[in-house]
């Protein structure tokens, strides 16, 4: 199975097919997708021009959108590296990690659903790698009030979600499924209140 880079070379060769180097694109996403699959290959396709149907796409527009996938997976793996020394570290000094930021790290080492979407068509509308440096520090400087992507909300809890988690906060300004561990309790329990709850509270 290619890897990410590559995928990435399919994508850039001129003498490949338009439909060859779409394809390709669409695998790097199997390695790489912080939304999820689907909602990240529908960002790219908003952010480049693309028809995310369209099966003879500008090739140009292809490279604009691999250009923003690779930028975040640098983000990523840089993250991934520091991240893994640290623990390195600190396992040789006897220290422990606090058990969020360490389950958040199982669930999104190797780089897919980091920043998981309630659903594929409504995900943040900034630069890939901006959100994912947003997650990066609010999952390194502790819980908060608000929405760690958008800084907007309201964050209103949802048990109907299509893939993992099944159930979380969810931002319904941006559309990310915010990670347990970046909210303090008093945003989780206003999160969960009835929405005319919240609207009395001044939410
Ligand atoms: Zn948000």
């Amino acid at each position: 199975m290619a890897g990410f880079r590559a995928l990435a070379r399919e994508v850039r060769n001129p003498r490949n097919s338009t439909a060859l180097r779409r394809t390709s694109l669409r695998k790097c996403l199997e390695r790489f997708a912080p939304y999820g699959h689907r909602a990240t290959w529908h960002h790219l396709c908003a952010r480049a021009g693309l028809a995310p149907d369209d099966r003879g796409p500008d090739p140009a527009r292809l490279i604009i959108a691999l250009e923003e996938l690779e930028e975040a997976r640098a983000v990523w793996l840089a993250y991934e590296a520091e991240f893994a020394e640290r623990r390195r570290r600190e396992k040789h000094d006897g220290i422990r990690q606090p058990s969020a930021i360490d389950e958040w790290h199982r669930r999104t080492w190797g780089g897919c659903d980091i920043v998981p979407c309630a659903t594929p068509l409504h995900h943040p509308t900034a630069r890939l790698a901006d959100v994912l440096r947003r997650m990066i520090t609010a999952m390194e400087s502790g819980p908060g009030d608000d929405c760690p992507i958008c800084s907007q909300g309201p964050i209103e809890w949802r048990d109907d979600l299509e893939r993992y988690p099944l159930s979380g906060p969810v931002c319904a300004t941006c559309g990310v499924v915010v990670p347990l561990s970046v909210l303090t309790p008093e945003a989780l329990s206003m999160a969960r209140r009835p929405r005319f709850e919240r609207r009395y509270a001044g939410v």
